[in-house]
């Protein structure tokens, strides 16, 4: 491909960029194709010889379109939302063509600074303190991870690096029974163990840690000779929104010197409205807090911050520092590389830029107050709709609710069945969690695009096909 054909087969991809976008609304949400018939379609062996654009670019649109799901569809309504803003994804266009790692200063002075800007800004968006600086990592689970190795690092006094974990004190570290399974991996991963990993039971309706339990596992591992090395809060967990109390939290890890890192991975974005800070009070007081801005906010994935109070210990624990790597010369320069587990890094901070000066914190803020608004109208909608019962209340714009009709013994499989029915009709796309043991529908509000008029096709969409299940 020369320079010119690589402008005009980018202006292709950019026009049917904005065709797909245009005309999202009117294709289901999710494909129609059974398992395998993707896969059936693509060449079993890679091509010796090279082939024409025309072709690899037909097969895009007549393989790839048909077989996915489309997660900035108006009427997305499953799982947490992946938005992408238009702005945002033409900045990841420029990023692609420029494809430049983006570890360390000197390998591109503009990416480091602007991510330090950027993560500032949405530092000050949120409203937490000055103290708190940030780096922009590719998913939570990887901010986890990070703040998981922190912990234990801690713990075992900077010695598990170095000398492995045999040997060494248990380090436990403590959460709810709501954390997203990105904490059992970190977990997993860190060496640190599941049997490590303390689940204390959520109670009250936003179902968070209770205190006094929290205190009383700590201490009981204490006495058994474990050594206590972090808890993990929850705001906004993903089956129905869990949430711990984080001033409460702090409050206990104080007491026993322990490093807390907060996960607000979808309810973050939410902290830019000052009325819903209640929902993490006490925030400041965390080590470490991760949020992403690539889910509900706008900023094309993968894009997620984590803040950190004390950047000190993450670099302790991160940077590796080989002689090739080292910057030499200026002070207080920042290789975002030894904040994270990954060397290579992609120039993920101007989706960000284009996307705050695009819309302005005020066009964000009204468009998360637009979801939670919805959402619970539609939830006050479904309560009451005869047959319908609301499972957990709305947390922010996650709800969850299941289908009761009168004289069907497994609600359950009625339910999961259910599910399966409203997403094969096509209209709109919901995923099923359990609470308490029991089936319950989740419903979350929150696509760049969608409209009130979206919202209320959902709840035909979910009424008729409920209508439909209950007549067979
Ligand atoms: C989505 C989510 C995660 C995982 O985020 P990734 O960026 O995909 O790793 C973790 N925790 C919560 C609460 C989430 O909603």
């Amino acid at each position: 491909m020369d320079w010119d054909e690589f402008a005009a087969w980018s202006r292709r991809a950019a026009d049917w960029g904005a065709d797909y976008r245009r005309t999202l609304r009117d294709r289901p949400v999710r494909p129609a194709s059974p398992p395998g018939a993707i896969a059936a379609q693509i060449a079993k062996s890679p091509p010796e010889a090279g082939e024409g654009f025309d072709a690899i670019f037909a097969d895009f649109e007549d393989i790839i379109v048909p077989g996915m799901t489309h997660w900035q569809h108006p009427r997305f309504f499953a799982y947490f939302p992946a938005n992408a803003a238009p702005e945002s994804v033409v900045a990841e266009y420029l990023v692609s063509a420029m494809a430049a790692q983006c570890m360390l200063w000197q390998t591109s002075p503009a990416a480091t600074e602007l991510e330090t800007r950027v993560v500032d800004w949405m530092r000050q968006a949120l409203g937490l303190p000055e103290g708190f600086q940030g780096v922009i990592q590719d998913s939570a689970s990887s901010a986890t991870l990070a703040a998981v190795l922190v912990m234990r690092e801690r713990a075992l006094a900077w010695r598990g690096n170095a000398e492995g974990l045999s040997g060494q004190p248990r380090p436990r570290i403590y959460a709810s029974d709501q954390v997203h399974t990105s904490i059992d991996r970190a977990i997993w991963v860190s060496g640190v163990g599941e049997a490590n990993l303390v689940r204390v039971a959520g109670a009250g309706p936003l179902r968070g840690m209770d205190a006094g339990a929290l205190r009383a596992a700590i201490e009981a591992d204490t006495a058994a000779g474990h050594r206590p090395a972090g808890i993990i809060g929850s705001v906004g967990g993903t089956s129905t929104g869990g949430t711990d109390d984080i001033a409460a939290i702090c409050a206990v890890a104080r007491d026993f010197d322990l490093y807390v890192h907060v996960d607000a991975a979808w309810a973050g974005s939410a902290m830019i409205c000052p009325e819903h800070r209640h929902l993490w009070a006490g925030v400041e007081q965390a080590h470490s807090v991760v949020f992403n801005p690539h889910k509900w906010l706008g900023a094309q994935f993968d894009c997620s911050i984590q803040f950190v109070r004390d950047p000190e210990t993450l670099v302790r624990t991160l940077a590796i520092r080989p002689e090739f790597l080292k910057t030499h010369g200026v002070d207080g320069i920042i290789n975002y590389s030894e904040w994270s587990i990954p060397l290579g890094r992609r120039f993920r901070a101007l989706k960000l830029w284009f996307l705050l000066r695009a819309y302005g914190l005020e066009g964000l803020r009204a468009m998360i107050r637009r979801h939670v608004g919805w959402s619970g109208e539609l939830a006050e909608r479904l309560r009451r709709t005869p047959g319908f019962e609301i499972v957990t209340e709305p947390m922010l714009s996650l709800f969850s609710f299941r289908h009761r009709p009168g004289g069907v013994a497994d609600l359950d499989a009625h339910n999961l069945a259910l599910v399966a029915a409203i997403n094969a009709d096509g209209r709109t796309y919901l995923t099923q969690t359990r609470v308490d043991g029991k089936v319950a529908i989740r419903l979350q509000v929150g696509q760049f695009e969608t409209t009130r008029e979206d919202v209320d096709i959902a709840y035909r969409a979910i009424v008729e096909c409920a209508g439909q299940a209950s007549d067979r």
